[in-house]
Formats: structure tokens, sequence, C-alpha cells
């Protein structure tokens, strides 16, 4: 497997990519994975205008917010596809960051809360969840405002790159908003 953002690199991409003297972003740290989960796991997604307006997904898994950027935003039609950019880890207190980043820093424009929620994986723990991700396929279920019901994330398999990957509403019982 080559190169891939997002990773087991924690928050040194991360924090690489920003200043901290400048945004108002959190720095963040890599919370320890306790190996029983005492709390729920979080979602996020941020309405992020930027250069190009775009949502970012964000799953709460181990100790970061393994985030994905959505061009299009979340399809909310089960079938729909949506192209899932992986972006690096951010770290779990990112899940409640709005605000504008500076002209000139990384990611510049105004970042607002989406969604936001509580998720869980048809795996059974963290770590099943993380090697589901290395496989390149999660299912999951989202407990959110707006999004509720089953998701999953597939990686593209003929992609130029291995952080393509798509978000793909499945069918369920739910409706979202
Ligand atoms: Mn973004």
């Amino acid at each position: 497997m080559g190169q891939s953002m997002g990773q087991n690199m924690g928050l040194t991409e991360y924090r690489g990519k920003r200043d901290f003297k400048v945004t108002s972003e959190p720095r963040g740290t890599k919370r320890s994975a306790p190996s029983a989960r005492s709390h729920d796991l979080r979602f996020v997604i941020q309405e992020h205008h930027a250069s190009h307006l775009h949502y970012d997904f964000r799953l709460e898994l181990e100790g970061v917010l393994k985030s994905w950027a959505v061009p299009k935003g979340p399809p909310l039609k089960p079938g729909v596809k949506r192209l899932a950019v992986q972006v690096e880890d951010h770290p779990v207190s990112y899940g409640s960051f709005e605000g504008t980043i500076p002209e000139g820093e990384y990611g510049a424009g105004t970042v607002r809360i989406w969604d936001e929620g509580t998720w869980n994986s048809n795996s059974s723990s963290e770590s099943s969840a993380r090697n589901a991700l290395k496989n390149g396929v999660l299912k999951f279920e989202l407990h959110g405002r707006r999004l509720r019901g089953q998701w999953a994330l597939v990686r593209m398999k003929r992609a130029k790159t291995d952080n393509a990957w798509l978000l793909i509403k499945e069918k369920d019982g739910e409706k979202s908003t």
C-alpha cells in the first residue's frame, strides 16, 4: 500500500499544515484510546467555505477524527454515492470548531458545524473499525440531528491515489433531513 494520508500519522500532518499563532483552530491532543470504550464515538460534519465549498466528514476513532472532504456533501438518498477525499486526521477537539480560518492560512475560510452526533460501526470495536477502514470498506450508522441511518465508506479501487473514497447512503428505514 502506498502513502496514505491520515493513516497512523497521529496529528503530525494536521499540525504541520497550520500555524496556531495565526489560526484559531485547536492544536489538539491525541486521546489515548481506552481498551474498553467509555463513551459514544462522535461524528461531525463541518461546512467549510474554503476556496471551494465542501463538507468535512469526521468520525472519531481511536482518539482522533478520521476525516474526509466531501465536495457535494453527504448523500441523503439510498444508493447515492459522493466522492469523499480522505485528509489528515484531526484532533477530537476539532469537532467543536467553528470560526473563520484567516486568509493565507491552510483551509482559509469559514467553518460551521452542519451536523453532529454519535456513530457506531457494524464492527464491534474501534480496532475492527480501524481494520475495516484499512481494508477499504466501513459500514456505519449515524445518529445526528440531520443524518440518521446507515452509510458506508468505500475506497475507490481504480483511483490514482488511495485517498479517494465514496460515501454511500445505504438503504434503511430512517429519513434524514
Ligand atoms: Mn475542509
